[in-house]
């Protein structure tokens, strides 16, 4: 028979068991759970190890980071993928240095204020840096809520439910906690609800429609990756790592040689977004700004 004294009892003496080793697992540095938060948020967790290993013993502090030029970070992010989030982070990493003196800000509020820092991020980096007690419902977590509850969540409850939940002075191992049952049990499909430690407090338990389909914080399946307009940036993102590309050549190198139309869009885009620049009088395409 199972016994449990309660739930959040039951998930924490599991995550200690379970818990993956994680780099960004190890340390409470807010720079360095800030680079891992960012790089998480739209990269799959074996994907980000290396990248993260490799930027903290680039760029162990964040004033290094700030000064070094764009066209360097953009070159190290190539392989993540998503690059405009090595903008804002470069950006971010600006604002803390000039702004705040070098600390990464201990509020919500002025956390949110930082480019590329939304809710998510910005209370990821209160829990895991700072070990504030505070709800952080990234799509693993969201799909766990909806469960528990049996019902589909707007944003709101889905935060105000997980801020609610957080044991006092626990915040930390408890979302790790909840980010493991995601990952490791509760999973979007077929979670394993026969070996789930908290089983005995979820509403769903696996029968009947999944209550976290469109359930907030929940993402649904991502649109195929080839021939998407982020294949495109994203080759002619990694030619320009090696070197300039002469703006004639940009939609072959994007794979879409006779689209001139759509190649124009996005090379305006990378522009707008600040990944590129034009130079010689907009005949060559280069990495980064042309400030840096
Ligand atoms: S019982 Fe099943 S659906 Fe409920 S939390 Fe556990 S794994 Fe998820």
């Amino acid at each position: 028979m199972k016994i449990s004294a309660n739930r959040e009892e039951a998930l924490t003496r599991w995550s200690s068991r379970e818990r993956r080793l994680l780099p960004w697992r190890a340390t409470r540095d807010p720079w360095k759970i800030l680079l891992s938060e960012v790089m998480l948020q739209q990269t799959q967790v074996e994907r980000v190890v290396p990248k993260y290993d490799y930027f903290v013993a680039s760029w162990p502090d964040i004033n290094d980071f700030a000064e070094t030029p764009l066209d360097v970070i953009l070159k190290a992010w190539s392989g993540l993928g998503f690059p405009r989030r090595a903008v804002n982070l470069h950006r971010t990493a600006r604002i803390v240095v000039t702004e705040h003196g070098s600390v990464i800000p201990r509020d919500l509020e002025t956390l949110l204020t930082l480019p590329g820092v939304g809710p998510y991020t910005a209370r990821a980096v209160l829990c895991f840096a700072y070990e504030i007690d505070i709800g952080v419902v990234d799509t693993n977590v969201g799909r766990i809520l909806a469960r528990w509850s049996g019902s589909r969540l707007t944003n709101k409850t889905a935060q105000s439910t997980a801020d609610s939940l957080i044991p006092s002075g626990r915040t930390w191992e408890w979302n790790q906690g909840l980010f493991d049952l995601g990952a490791l049990i509760c999973k979007r499909h077929e979670p394993k609800c026969s070996q789930c430690p908290v089983l005995e407090w979820c509403s769903w338990q696996g029968l009947g429609p999944d209550p976290s389909i469109g359930s907030a914080g929940v993402s649904s399946s991502q649109k195929p990756f080839s021939g998407s307009d982020r294949q495109a940036r994203g080759k002619l993102l990694k030619a320009l790592s090696d070197g300039p590309v002469s703006y004639a050549n940009a939609e072959c190198v994007m794979g879409i040689a006779k689209e001139t139309i759509r190649a124009d869009k996005l090379v305006a885009a990378l522009i707008a977004d600040g990944l590129i620049y034009a130079a010689l009088n907009g005949q060559e395409l280069r990495l980064g700004k042309s400030f840096d």
